[in-house]
């Protein structure tokens, strides 16, 4: 067992725990410690050490020695109502301090008159800790107040290490929202080291999911990332490596579509895709009626703590069902034992509020800061919070949740939906969503798309012009719904309802357009659990497996070995489906930590993808070694001549494999150019049409100032296809997309009339394309392909290639 002197943080008159009036401190729940009646003005460090957090309200701060001891110190009693206000920090969390730097600087009177008490506990939080006392009566800050004897094991282990921080450029599509932040959580969680992000003049600690929704962190935004411990550069690559993810997220829909297209009907934003018709049926939530004061601090604890053991398993089994489901489930999980979240609760639980009326205060605050974000994608995870609410409240309550009752079939309107009721209406077999608010990032929308159900959101007031049990058209691709439509509008409707309902059961026949032309669609793949789904939903190969996968978020790059169990493992679940192996594609902003990469000014042109590779020979040996045991094929990524794919081939044949099965992934605009030069030595060619729009349009696809703007199907982008597709048809060399154009419906019949022959998406989007690919007929595909190319813009493009889908009308 080891001792820490710890001084006083303040000067005041020294005075037991029993004297404090709140009962967790007053019975020692809390920890061993003493309380200080002060005088003065300021708080003062009581040991050398490191801040390990520091409460928004700015009251309660914790600090850790190198030597493990670990204290709390709670400014007054009640005083995290004031919000912050009368207390001033003047340190940060992860900052390192000595005994007597100052911590806290405060106003006295405002205090005194507006806080239940401003005696002040100083509490020791090692597990077993025990205190000796070193002064009783009037004590000076700086002057010893007590030992502290503890065992120096973790929380505090992870004070040793110098501060060091990073500056990272968020490229998650949609920032820090409640998945990522979970993740971040996670990564965190796993690591010794004390983890703060900063954006602008925000902080959150990364153990705080909710402090880090605060942050209020969109795509593109530059934070920066700190870390104190003796897993400091590890933690920060973890975390960097999840905030640098710059996967698409499937669910939510893709932000050139996320707009209402004109037609009839009322206008709103698309959320998740698809097509129904049905009865409108309104849904309002029932408002769980709480008591505002408890029974007593102890059973009102218990109340709570009980609670919330009971959520955490219900969360853990959903967690279970994986997929979109499981993580925003999982995301749940992390928020409900976020400190942040906890702390306000469990003090107005100290000062009589009942378990459910503190929850619910606790909520509402949490709910206040994402909304004072000022993103509109951070506000939109309130509803995760109050889908907490419903589901402790239930449990505090014991009130049973009901199953909705709505006819299947039918279409709620509703003025929002919490994510799980989203789950419970799409179990009751609804049809579709129309919500008058919500967002189309929001979990409510993924968890729709998720479940195969329409959803368009934001109505506004016109949601409330539609009647109850009226027919409804929803096009949530076009972001509109159609009350009480004409026969002729039902039955074109119901004529495309039947194509896609057709395209997407499989029968294991092989995709062909109506003329009997083959297409191949493909499936892009991250994990096992997407080879699984691909399957699923009839796949017929893999088009894209992204193997960056196993690559980020570790201190050493996988060996051969087990590269070659984990793409073994996904082309067992594919059986003796195809699989394309995409060589790693990291580099530039999606570091890889034992990459010794300098930092780049514009990460998207310097040295990714196969430059990556041929820096690294071991590196690219590991990976060629493993795909060529794997006997799949094998992509190159990002090439820019063809004396990269030469170089990858001359290793790939050293190696064993052979020059057949090796192509190119085409990304950037020299690569489309040259498509002919490319195709005397590759195999086949892919077109990443994420890629190729951002270099082609010089707008950065992480960008949301130019998100707008970034259109596959801008006349320049189709341009570069068709010269792609002209290229490689002077060798005889099949062309791919595995971008998302392949995934979009409208730009399905201009893929393939440009002459691309195979078609690679996530999972969820093979049915639908399906359906699209049957319906193609290639002679007046490849017409109106070559008009698309003379159109000024991707709007106009979309203009026509709706009429051309002949549903638009
Ligand atoms: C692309 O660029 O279109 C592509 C499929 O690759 P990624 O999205 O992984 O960069
Ligand atoms: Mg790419």
């Amino acid at each position: 067992m080891s001792g820490t002197i710890i001084c006083a943080p303040l000067t005041g008159l020294i005075r037991p725990l029993t004297d404090v009036p709140d009962a967790v401190f007053a019975g020692g729940m809390m920890g061993p410690g003493v309380a200080i009646d002060p005088v003065g003005d300021t708080l003062y460090a009581p040991f050398d050490g490191v801040v390990t957090a520091l409460h928004a309200a700015r009251h309660a701060v914790t600090l850790e020695s190198a030597d493990g001891a670990a204290l709390l110190i709670h400014l007054g009693i009640d005083t995290v109502a004031l919000g912050g206000s009368g207390i001033d920090a003047l340190v940060a969390i992860g900052d390192r301090v000595s005994v007597g730097t100052p911590l806290l600087r405060f106003d006295l009177d405002r205090l005194v008159c507006a806080a239940t008490a401003i005696v002040t506990p100083v509490i020791a939080t090692n597990e077993g800790a025990r205190i000796v006392s070193l002064a009783t009566g009037f004590v000076t800050a700086g002057a010893p107040l007590f030992r502290l004897e503890h065992d120096g094991v973790a929380p505090a282990a992870v004070a040793g290490g110098e501060k060091t921080f990073r500056t990272v450029t968020v490229a998650l599509p949609h920032g820090i929202h409640a998945r990522p932040a979970a993740a971040i959580v996670a990564a965190a969680r796993a690591r010794q080291a004390i983890i703060t992000l900063v954006h602008g003049d925000r902080r959150a600690a990364a153990s705080s999911v909710t402090e880090l929704l605060g942050l209020g962190v969109g795509t593109g935004a530059v934070i920066v990332v700190e870390a104190v411990g003796h897993d400091a550069l590890a933690a920060i690559d973890a975390v960097a490596a999840v905030l640098v993810d710059a996967t698409p997220e499937t669910g939510i829909m893709a932000a050139n579509l996320a707009t209402a297209g004109d037609g009839p009907g009322l206008a709103g934003v698309p959320a998740a895709p698809g097509l129904a018709i049905g009865r409108a049926v309104r849904w309002h939530r029932t408002t769980i009626e709480v008591a505002a004061r408890g029974e007593g601090v102890a059973a009102e604890m218990r109340r709570l703590d009980e609670a919330l053991d009971q959520v955490r398993a219900n969360l853990a089994d959903e967690a279970d069902a994986g997929g979109a489901r499981g993580a925003i489930v999982a995301a749940h999980g992390a928020m409900l034992d976020d400190p942040a979240l906890l702390a306000p609760i469990h003090a107005d639980i100290t000062t009589g509020a009942s378990a459910a009326a503190a929850y619910r205060a606790g909520i509402a605050m949490q709910s206040a800061l994402l909304a004072d974000s000022g993103d509109a994608r951070i506000a939109a995870r309130v509803d995760d919070l109050r889908d907490l609410e419903t589901r402790v409240l239930t449990a505090i309550t014991g009130q049973v949740r009901a199953r909705p009752v709505v006819p299947p079939g039918s279409i709620v309107v509703a003025a929002d939906l919490l994510p799980s009721e989203v789950v419970a209406l799409a179990d009751a077999g609804v049809a579709g969503f129309v919500l008058a608010g919500g967002g189309p990032t929001s979990h409510a929308a993924i968890l729709a798309a998720g479940a195969g159900r329409p959803m368009i959101v934001a109505l506004g007031d016109a949601a409330n012009g539609i009647a109850a049990d009226s027919l409804l058209i929803l096009d949530a691709d076009r972001g509109r719904v159609e009350p009480s439509p004409s026969a002729a509008r039902l039955a074109v409707a119901q004529a495309r309802i039947d194509r896609a309902a057709a395209g997407a059961s499989h029968d294991g026949t092989l995709a062909a357009t109506s003329d009997g032309t083959r297409i191949e669609l493909f499936a892009n793949l991250g994990s096992r659990d997407d080879a699984l789904a691909a399957v699923a939903v009839g796949a017929e190969g893999c088009g894209l497996l992204r193997t960056e996968f196993l690559f980020l978020d570790r201190a050493a790059p996988p060996d051969e070995a087990e590269q070659r169990a984990e793409y073994r493992a996904i082309a067992d679940i594919l059986g003796d489906r195809p699989m394309i192996l995409r060589l790693l594609d990291v580099g530039g902003d999606k570091p890889a930590p034992y990459l010794s990469l300098p930092p780049e000014e514009n990460p998207a042109l310097g040295v990714r993808g196969v430059r990556v590779s041929l820096a690294d020979p071991a590196l690219l040996d590991a990976q060629l070694g493993a795909a060529i045991a794997t006997g799949c094929r094998i992509m190159v990524p990002m090439v820019a001549s063809l004396a990269e794919l030469e170089a990858v081939i001359d290793r790939a044949v050293a190696l064993g494999g052979t020059a057949g099965s090796i192509g190119v992934m085409v990304e950037t605009p020299a690569a489309a150019m040259t498509a002919d030069l490319l195709a005397t030595r590759a195999a086949f060619l892919s077109i990443g049409t994420n890629d190729l729009t951002q270099y082609a349009l010089a707008m950065d696809r992480g960008n949301p100032a130019v998100a707008a703007g970034i259109d596959g199907l801008h006349p320049a982008v189709l341009r570069l296809i068709a010269q792609t597709c002209a290229g490689a048809a002077r060798h005889g060399t099949p062309v791919g997309v595995c971008g998302g154009l392949a995934a979009d419906a409208l730009a399905v019949p201009i893929l393939l009339g440009l002459g691309v022959t195979e078609l690679s998406m996530p999972p969820a989007r093979l049915g639908a394309i399906r359906a699209v690919v049957r319906d193609v007929d290639m002679a007046a595909a490849r017409n109106h392909a070559r008009a698309m190319l003379d159109l000024p813009s991707a709007a106009a493009v979309r203009a026509a290639a709706t009429r051309f889908a002949g549903d638009g009308e």
